[in-house]
């Protein structure tokens, strides 16, 4: 299982118990800790290498910020999108 499937399956699995926390050590040259905590009590720790780091953290970073963000804060940024297009002309 690639670091990113693990990480897709914690965040399907965690995402409706709360907002997950996510934290990384220092890059090192070998690589860095990934670390994403759910307030439920589950830790999913993964090392990243390098080459995880520029292929997998792009798009884990936006699995992370949807879950974050929840529906309600999204419609509302994608609402006031709308209005500005459609205000002025
Ligand atoms: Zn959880």
């Amino acid at each position: 299982m690639t670091l990113l499937a693990e990480l897709e399956e914690f965040v399907g699995d965690h995402r409706p118990h709360a907002t997950l926390t996510c934290d990384a050590t220092k890059p090192d040259w070998n690589g860095y800790l990934l670390t994403v905590s759910c307030p439920c009590g589950v830790v999913l720790e993964r090392w990243v290498t390098p080459e995880d780091a520029e292929l997998d953290l792009l798009r884990a970073a936006a699995v992370t910020r949807d879950a974050a963000g929840g529906v309600g804060g999204v419609e509302e940024r994608a609402r006031s999108a709308t209005d500005e297009h459609g205000g002025p002309e």
